[in-house]
């Protein structure tokens, strides 16, 4: 089969592998489409991890192989995939900290190589705790391969929400108005937040819009953090989600906050330092917080937001690759334009794959 490997360092190749082959309590996935995230660009740009590897885990697709003594799938199951699911039994997962679980932090999916998601190929292989902890979510019929690769970015949005403790009727001010960025703009406004957003692209504003997301700051042409204060009485918001990457938004997201309000670090997933004045989270009492990744507390809501299209994933994508074409892909995602937003693979659009 063909997949996008990682060979290191801004070094993605499209190679031949073998297909995985399963064992038992496992499952082969014909993947359809797997969204590109943003950890995925991280890792390739910065190559943060040891090669070879095949990345990739916003998957879905449909079971073609189940491995002895699966009962609860057959082949022809439509369904998504999350890479990691915690013990439920160590130290994190009885304090709720799933993401630092170790066996969360192990990864379940594979196209070959060190388990890495896998979802950039054509079939994947998903192993055994995986499949028996609830990892694997059946699709209704009705519901597209498209629409259900957001449920692990769903998940992680909405953990990220949950951290900040929204009361309705408060100020949310969204920074980074890319497809995480909203989805996050529209699951604060859920909890009955008023939310505001800003992008230094216009472009990225009118599709928030489209998304019930109204209250925009152009910060091309206007400085967000005094935006906000005038809209709130001189305060700031009294919550702030980081919804771009890098350490140069991380000062004004705290200007923004109101004091005693509470900044959310959404996408800071690479580690070194920053400038921040400490004296804001100490005499302003400012809250910095941060959340990363999944939580299986929030599978059931997540999949039925995703399922019952409480919101309208599938217009977050701009832009569908063949696998033949994952490089291009990958690099529209590392470099988006204004109007580029979801980027996805979709090894079933290959007219020479097996089985398509
Ligand atoms: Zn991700
Ligand atoms: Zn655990």
């Amino acid at each position: 089969m063909r997949a996008a490997v990682y060979h290191g360092r801004d070094d993605v190749r499209l190679e031949q592998v073998p297909v995985p082959r399963i064992g038992s309590g496992e499952l082969l996935i014909k993947v359809h489409t797997c969204g590109i995230c943003g950890t995925d660009l991280k890792k390739i740009g910065t190559g943060s991890h040891s090669a070879p590897r095949i990345f990739g885990h916003e998957t879905a697709g449909v079971v073609v192989e189940t491995g002895a003594g699966v009962t609860k799938f057959s082949p022809g199951d439509r369904v998504s995939v999350f890479h990691h699911i915690p013990c439920g039994e160590c130290f994190y997962c009885r304090h709720k900290v799933f993401a630092q679980c170790p066996v969360y932090k192990q990864v379940g999916c594979t196209a070959g190589y060190e388990p890495s998601g896998g979802g950039f190929s054509e079939y994947v292989r998903v192993m055994d705790w995986i499949v028996a902890r609830g990892g694997v979510v059946k699709l209704p019929p009705e519901v597209s391969f498209e629409q259900a690769s957001f449920i692990e970015p769903i998940n992680t949005c909405m953990k990220g929400i949950q951290t900040l403790r929204l009361q309705p009727g408060e100020t949310v001010l969204v920074m980074g108005q890319g497809p995480i960025g909203i989805m996050l703009g529209v699951l604060a406004q859920r909890e009955g937040a008023n939310v505001f957003t800003s992008d230094l692209f216009p472009q990225r504003l009118t599709i928030a819009n489209g998304f019930g997301l109204g209250r925009s700051i152009d910060a091309s042409q206007a400085d967000a953090v005094k935006a906000v204060c005038q809209w709130t009485e001189g305060r700031g918001a009294d919550a702030v989600v980081l919804a771009v990457a890098g350490t140069s938004l991380i000062r004004a997201a705290i200007e923004a906050a109101r004091p005693g309000g509470r900044v959310l670090l959404f996408a800071q997933t690479v580690r070194g330092e920053a400038v921040i004045d400490p004296a804001t989270i100490c005499v302003d009492e400012k809250s910095l917080l941060g959340s990363y990744s999944a939580s299986i507390d929030l599978q059931q809501e997540a999949v039925s937001f995703v399922c019952r299209r409480e919101m309208d994933l599938e217009r977050l994508i701009t832009h569908r690759f063949p696998l033949s074409r994952a490089l291009e892909a990958l690099n529209l995602a590392a470099h988006p334009r204004p109007e580029s937003m979801k980027v996805v693979i979709q090894p079933a659009l290959e007219p020479g794959s097996p089985g398509s």
